[in-house]
């Protein structure tokens, strides 16, 4: 070596060669400044200072070799032609081994330097290249080939939680997440072949166990002799990132699905109104598979969007239109048919935050389907003779049908947006209002006002109104009904006039009927005071004619009245406490004699269940449907038997419900004839008539009065068989402490079954020396009465009106009066309450028994209110006279 270094001539000769075998080679001059360098020198100085760009010829030795200042030194001092040397020292933390030589040349020094890292120093020395280890955001990891960490920056700690000394000497596996380690592995085994690993994702494990995500770039590190000793990983904490692309994705593809799977056509365009894309529901809209099949594909261009709606979207304004497609007119649409379809539109100009249009959305729904129900509910409306009208909550017309112009003369214009209290008539208005108030209580309703026609008139309209809370607005449907009022009107006229004329029929009736009773009374008292006289047996007979006719006549107006008051309504039961037994009793005694006259059998039978206690019903009423039955039966039975039966039949209604039932053995009723026997003056047969007579009313009069006693009336017959007649009626129970009472008050005389037997005879005159006063203006009646009272022995006085009554009564000693409620100038109910007033100063009572030509429900109770004890019917029948008489008198 020293031969080689004999001058520096031959130094830098030999460079070349020194560079070529990697020892650096450092030549000196006299003043300690570095003269010259071999590049493998170069290379050791960059290594060292981690400076590329490090300038070195002509720097002090003490500047720039510092860390072998000292052997410099003491080379120099010395004065030794060579100085062999080993240092070490920590530059930057990297243990540094030198070995070097200081060789005197004549002109300079020649200096041999060559360094040695040891493993770790070389990879600490390595990293050290990256310069910003410390300062840097990424974690800077250094490890060997085996992946035990060597070196490990602050970022390092902060990204995955362990501190440097935790880690370092530890196994980087520890980082993996797959706890295996075997992600680490595979990584360690590229960078063993020398590959980098860049920008690589990665997940890590961290000390407290969460995963990160990062972006890693390995790359090995390799001794001077190019041997790969390790790697270094610089990682970039990504997670966030991560995180927020996965939810930008997530969110992007949510958007993407509300897009695609929208039911609403979706359009968008560019600002120049160019289409970018169309989605699922706007395809199948138009029939088109994709939206470059589209024809109209530029907003501002298509013909179906008018230039109203272009100009808003220009002026940044949100529209919205209804637009008609004909898809045939679409070249590439898929459907054959002609369809002409209704699309709703809202179209957005969408800006950015400079308020530019960046796109244009339109937003399309097919409604054709609604479009086609509201022609047709158009023309159902504008066909119906019917007003179709919605109003507001106020009262003006939203909506009119066309029928308004038929009906009121006004045009649908002239009609809607006024109010309807324009068109009311003056006088409907309350009835409206009230109307209206209940519509918004119940919701629906139906009324009926006048309408002002266009010509003046009015029109009646009923209207059916239904209101809709949600949409503030009322639905009604108005028909014209003016006819209908008109007709109904007319109707309600003749009604009242038929009901007045019935009204009128039926006083006509009642007033016939009285005044034809009157002077039957008259013949049936005089034929009865004649019967009592000394007569041949030819007179008797005649006579008995006489009071049967007379009888038949009275029976006959009996009914007219009783149909008369029926159908005008009048008829009211007389509800009383009466003993069934006694009166059927009653009844059938009279008719076994009119039956034993005809040779017929008579039987009757009443359930013991009803033959005890009294029940509340109308016994006369009761007697007379029982009467006709039997008179029937007699009347069309000429053998075998009449029976008449009475059974309890049970009643839910707690009431005393009976049927009787009428059997004869007599002509029968054919089949074909039953359905006429309780209608009003109808006959089985006109010929029956003949032989039988009659009125046709006494069945029709039953049917009636049963009804009335909640009951039903009912027929089976047989043509040449006989008949049964059934009916029904209900009464009350009456409670037994009333009992006793009560029949008293019926009690009717039990010997009439023989009348002879009971004819009073001349023989007991002046029995009693009692007065009665007989107050009637009929002189027939006067004399009747009196010749019955003559022929028991009474005295009497006649009145012919009340006040006359009045005066007799003040003039003598009078036990009772007989008083006629019709008389002239002063009638028998006040002439009662006159003498009633005087009797109480005296404290004395006089019994006055009213006398009345025919007894309405009613009238019973008014004479007893006014002071009257009974009441007798006329004709009078001259037994219930003698009774009242003793009961009165004795
Ligand atoms: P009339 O006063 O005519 O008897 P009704 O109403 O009592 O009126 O009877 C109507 C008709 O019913 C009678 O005319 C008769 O034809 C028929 N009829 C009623 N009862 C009987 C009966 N028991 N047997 C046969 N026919 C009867």
């Amino acid at each position: 070596m020293e031969n080689l270094f004999k001058s520096s001539e031959n130094i830098y000769k030999c460079l070349h060669f020194l560079s070529n075998i990697g020892v650096p080679f450092i030549l000196i001059d006299t003043n300690n400044q570095v003269k010259a360098v071999t590049p493998p020198a170069v290379e050791m100085f960059t290594s060292i200072y981690m400076d590329e760009s490090l300038s070195i010829v002509g720097r002090k030795v003490n500047d720039i070799l510092w860390f072998i200042e000292d052997n410099f030194n003491h080379f120099q001092k010395h004065s030794i032609s060579n100085y062999a040397f080993q240092n070490e020292i920590k530059i930057k933390n990297i243990k540094w081994k030198f070995n070097g030589e200081f060789i005197r040349t004549k002109d300079d020094i020649i200096l041999l330097l060559n360094y040695h890292l040891e493993k770790d120093e070389y990879i600490k020395k390595a990293l050290l290249l990256t310069a910003i280890e410390d300062s840097s955001e990424n974690a800077i990891i250094g490890q060997d080939v085996d992946g035990v960490v060597i070196s490990w920056n602050r970022a390092a700690e902060k990204i995955y939680g362990y501190t440097q000394s935790e880690i370092i000497g530890k196994n980087l596996s520890i980082l993996d997440n797959d706890r295996s380690g075997k992600n680490i592995r595979e990584m360690l085994d590229t960078l063993k072949s020398g590959e980098e690993i860049k920008n690589y994702e990665v997940k890590r494990l961290c000390k407290n166990g969460e995963e990160i995500f990062l972006s890693v770039n390995v790359s090995p590190l390799r001794n001077y002799k190019g041997e790969v000793i390790g790697s270094c990983t610089i990682s970039r904490d990504i997670t966030e990132n991560k995180m927020l692309t996965e939810k930008l994705y997530d969110s992007e593809k949510r958007f993407r699905n509300i897009y695609e799977q929208s039911p609403i056509g979706i359009e968008i365009f560019d600002s120049n109104g160019n289409t970018l894309s169309a989605n699922k529901s706007f395809c199948n809209m138009f029939k088109i598979n994709t939206i470059s099949d589209f024809k109209y594909d530029n907003f501002f261009e298509s013909p179906y969007i008018p230039n109203r709606i272009k100009d808003k979207v220009k002026s940044k304004k949100i529209s919205r239109l209804v637009c008609r497609y004909n898809l045939k007119s679409n070249k590439t649409y898929l459907d054959s048919e002609n369809e002409i379809c209704y699309f709703d539109m809202l179209i957005t100009p969408i800006l950015n935050e400079y308020g530019d249009i960046t796109s244009i959305l339109a937003q399309v729904q097919d409604i054709t389907k609604v479009k086609t129900i509201e022609k047709m509910v158009g023309n159902f409306t504008s066909l119906s003779d019917d007003i179709f009208c919605i109003l507001d909550f106020k009262g003006n017309f939203l909506e009119v049908s066309a029928a308004v112009e038929k009906i009121l003369g006004w045009s649908k214009e002239e009609f809607s947006h006024k109010n309807f209290a324009n068109f009311l008539h003056i006088d409907d208005f309350d009835a409206t209002f009230n109307a209206i108030n209940s519509l918004l209580e119940t919701g629906r309703i139906t009324y009926r006002n006048r309408y002002t026609c266009k010509d003046g008139n009015y029109k009646w309209i009923e209207w059916s109104s239904f209101i809709v809370k949600e949409d503030k607005v009322v639905y009604s449907i108005g028909r014209d009904i003016t006819k209908r009022m008109e007709n109904e009107e007319e109707l309600r006229k003749a009604k009242i006039a038929a009901e007045e004329a019935s009204i009128a029929k039926s006083r006509f009736l009642a007033n016939m009927s009285h005044e034809i009773r009157t002077p039957i009374n008259g013949i049936m008292g005089m034929t009865e005071l004649s019967l009592m006289t000394d007569l041949t047996e030819e007179q008797t007979e005649y006579l008995n004619v006489v009071k049967t006719s007379s009888q038949h006549l009275l029976d006959i107006i009996n009914d007219v009245l009783d149909i008369s008051k029926i159908e005008s309504g009048k008829f009211k039961l007389d509800l009383v406490p009466f003993n069934l037994e006694e009166t059927i009793n009653k009844l059938v005694k009279n008719f076994s004699i009119l039956a034993n006259k005809k040779y017929l059998e008579f039987i009757y039978f009443v359930e013991p269940t009803l033959t005890k206690g009294s029940l509340i019903g109308d016994p006369l009423r009761l007697n007379q449907i029982l009467m006709n039955l039997l008179t029937n039966a007699l009347k069309f039975t000429d053998r075998g038997s009449i029976i008449v039966c009475a059974k309890h039949i049970p009643s839910p209604t707690g009431k005393v419900k009976v049927q009787f039932s009428v059997s004869d053995t007599g002509i029968g009723i054919p089949d074909d004839k039953m359905d006429r026997l309780f209608k009003t003056f109808s006959q089985v047969d006109d010929s029956y008539t003949k032989k039988y007579g009659g009125t046709g009313l006494g069945l029709a009069i039953c049917k009636h009065l049963v009804g009335m006693m909640n009951g039903d009336i009912w027929v089976n017959s047989k043509e040449d068989h006989g008949s049964c007649f059934y009916f029904t009626a209900e009464f009350l129970p009456v409670d037994d402490s009333k009992q006793a009472s009560c029949s008293k008050n019926i009690d009717t005389p039990a010997h009439i079954f023989n009348q002879s037997e009971n004819t009073p005879g001349l023989g007991s005159k002046n029995v009693y020396s009692k007065t009665i006063l007989i107050a009637d203006d009929n002189e027939v009646n006067q004399r009747f009465i009196s010749t019955l009272l003559y022929k028991k022995g009474y005295n009497y006085l006649i009145a012919s009106d009340g006040n006359e009554a009045i005066k007799l009564f003040n003039e003598n000693k009078v036990d009772l009066i007989l008083m006629d409620i019709q008389m002239p100038k002063l009638n028998g109910v006040n002439a009662t309450r006159v003498i009633r007033d005087s009797e109480d100063l005296l404290k004395k009572h006089t019994p006055i028994i009213a006398m009345t030509a025919y007894a309405m429900s009613g009238d019973k109770e008014k004479f007893i209110s006014v002071g009257m004890d009974d009441y007798l019917a006329k004709p009078i029948d001259f037994q219930y006279l003698y009774d009242i008489l003793d009961k009165y008198l004795n």
